[in-house]
Protein backbone atom coordinates (compact mmCIF):
# COMPACT_ATOMS: atom_id res chain seq x y z
CA UNK A 1 0.00 0.00 0.00
CA UNK A 2 1.22 3.56 -0.82
CA UNK A 3 0.26 6.66 0.79
CA UNK A 4 -3.00 8.90 -0.58
CA UNK A 5 -0.40 11.58 -1.07
CA UNK A 6 2.27 9.81 -3.20
CA UNK A 7 -0.69 8.44 -5.61
CA UNK A 8 -1.74 12.02 -5.77
CA UNK A 9 1.93 13.40 -7.02
CA UNK A 10 2.05 10.77 -9.84
CA UNK A 11 -1.33 11.49 -10.49
CA UNK A 12 -0.07 15.06 -11.16
CA UNK A 13 2.70 13.92 -12.52
CA UNK A 14 1.30 12.01 -15.19
CA UNK A 15 -1.64 14.85 -15.96
CA UNK A 16 0.65 18.01 -16.00
CA UNK A 17 -1.22 19.90 -18.58
CA UNK A 18 -4.74 19.24 -17.18
CA UNK A 19 -3.62 20.42 -13.70
CA UNK A 20 -1.39 23.21 -14.76
CA UNK A 21 -3.94 24.99 -16.86
CA UNK A 22 -7.61 24.50 -15.01
CA UNK A 23 -8.48 22.76 -11.70
CA UNK A 24 -12.24 22.14 -11.39
CA UNK A 25 -12.66 24.60 -8.13
CA UNK A 26 -16.38 24.71 -7.38
CA UNK A 27 -17.85 26.06 -4.62
CA UNK A 28 -20.79 28.71 -3.37
CA UNK A 29 -19.67 31.55 -1.84
CA UNK A 30 -20.87 35.15 -0.89
CA UNK A 31 -20.65 37.48 -3.37
CA UNK A 32 -18.25 40.61 -1.68
CA UNK A 33 -19.50 43.64 -3.22
CA UNK A 34 -23.37 42.93 -3.76
CA UNK A 35 -23.55 40.18 -0.30
CA UNK A 36 -25.51 37.64 -1.69
CA UNK A 37 -24.90 34.10 -1.90
CA UNK A 38 -24.12 32.28 -5.25
CA UNK A 39 -24.01 28.25 -5.10
CA UNK A 40 -21.98 26.10 -7.37
CA UNK A 41 -21.73 26.20 -11.16
CA UNK A 42 -22.04 22.62 -11.39
CA UNK A 43 -20.47 22.27 -15.23
CA UNK A 44 -17.57 24.49 -14.68
CA UNK A 45 -15.80 26.29 -11.97
CA UNK A 46 -18.09 29.26 -10.45
CA UNK A 47 -15.61 32.34 -10.44
CA UNK A 48 -18.17 35.43 -10.36
CA UNK A 49 -21.30 36.59 -8.89
CA UNK A 50 -24.19 35.97 -11.30
CA UNK A 51 -26.22 38.89 -10.06
CA UNK A 52 -23.36 41.62 -10.24
CA UNK A 53 -20.73 39.79 -11.92
CA UNK A 54 -17.99 40.77 -9.22
CA UNK A 55 -15.25 38.47 -9.05
CA UNK A 56 -12.31 37.61 -6.60
CA UNK A 57 -8.85 37.86 -7.78
CA UNK A 58 -7.82 34.59 -6.43
CA UNK A 59 -6.72 32.27 -9.39
CA UNK A 60 -3.34 32.61 -11.69
CA UNK A 61 -4.92 30.14 -14.03
CA UNK A 62 -8.40 29.28 -13.92
CA UNK A 63 -9.44 27.73 -10.70
CA UNK A 64 -5.90 26.93 -9.11
CA UNK A 65 -6.55 29.73 -6.02
CA UNK A 66 -3.05 30.09 -6.23
CA UNK A 67 -2.80 34.29 -6.39
CA UNK A 68 -2.28 35.60 -3.08
CA UNK A 69 -4.12 39.54 -3.69
CA UNK A 70 -7.57 38.30 -2.98
CA UNK A 71 -8.58 42.02 -4.17
CA UNK A 72 -11.96 42.59 -5.79
CA UNK A 73 -12.35 42.30 -9.11
CA UNK A 74 -14.54 44.66 -11.10
CA UNK A 75 -16.47 43.73 -14.48
CA UNK A 76 -15.36 46.72 -16.79
CA UNK A 77 -16.70 44.61 -20.05
CA UNK A 78 -17.86 42.44 -22.28
CA UNK A 79 -16.22 40.44 -25.11
CA UNK A 80 -17.22 37.48 -27.56
CA UNK A 81 -14.94 34.86 -28.13
CA UNK A 82 -15.99 32.50 -31.14
CA UNK A 83 -14.65 28.81 -29.16
CA UNK A 84 -15.28 30.25 -25.38
CA UNK A 85 -18.75 32.80 -25.94
CA UNK A 86 -18.70 35.71 -23.24
CA UNK A 87 -15.97 36.39 -21.55
CA UNK A 88 -16.44 39.09 -19.21
CA UNK A 89 -13.27 41.52 -18.55
CA UNK A 90 -11.98 42.47 -14.93
CA UNK A 91 -9.67 45.14 -13.64
CA UNK A 92 -8.96 44.10 -9.89
CA UNK A 93 -9.19 47.31 -7.70
CA UNK A 94 -6.49 45.95 -5.38
CA UNK A 95 -3.22 44.81 -7.88
CA UNK A 96 -4.45 46.92 -10.99
CA UNK A 97 -4.11 43.68 -12.71
CA UNK A 98 -6.45 42.71 -15.87
CA UNK A 99 -8.18 39.75 -15.95
CA UNK A 100 -10.77 37.46 -17.79
CA UNK A 101 -13.72 35.11 -16.69
CA UNK A 102 -16.06 33.10 -19.03
CA UNK A 103 -19.47 34.27 -17.86
CA UNK A 104 -21.57 31.22 -16.81
CA UNK A 105 -25.55 30.17 -18.34
CA UNK A 106 -27.08 31.88 -15.23
CA UNK A 107 -25.39 35.15 -15.20
CA UNK A 108 -27.76 38.20 -15.16
CA UNK A 109 -28.59 39.27 -18.56
CA UNK A 110 -29.03 42.83 -17.73
CA UNK A 111 -25.93 43.33 -16.10
CA UNK A 112 -23.82 41.52 -19.22
CA UNK A 113 -26.24 43.89 -21.21
CA UNK A 114 -25.06 46.53 -19.58
CA UNK A 115 -21.60 45.83 -19.26
CA UNK A 116 -21.62 45.38 -22.95
CA UNK A 117 -22.32 49.00 -23.35
CA UNK A 118 -18.80 49.56 -22.87
CA UNK A 119 -16.97 51.41 -25.55
CA UNK A 120 -14.95 49.09 -27.78
CA UNK A 121 -11.77 50.91 -27.59
CA UNK A 122 -11.12 50.67 -23.94
CA UNK A 123 -12.21 46.80 -24.25
CA UNK A 124 -9.11 46.45 -26.70
CA UNK A 125 -6.50 48.74 -24.11
CA UNK A 126 -7.54 46.07 -21.67
CA UNK A 127 -6.96 43.11 -24.16
CA UNK A 128 -4.04 44.47 -25.19
CA UNK A 129 -2.90 44.33 -21.21
CA UNK A 130 -4.30 41.25 -20.46
CA UNK A 131 -1.37 39.06 -21.84
ZN1 LIG B 1 -22.44 40.23 -6.34
ZN1 LIG C 1 -5.25 41.75 -7.69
Amino acid sequence: MEPEATKKLRHSQKYPLMNKRFTKNDAGFTCQHCGRYVPPLLSSSRDHCTTCLYSLHVDINPGDRANTCHGLLVPIGITLNSKKGTIIHYHCDTCGAYHNNKAAPDDDFDAIIELSRNPLQYLYNVKSNDD
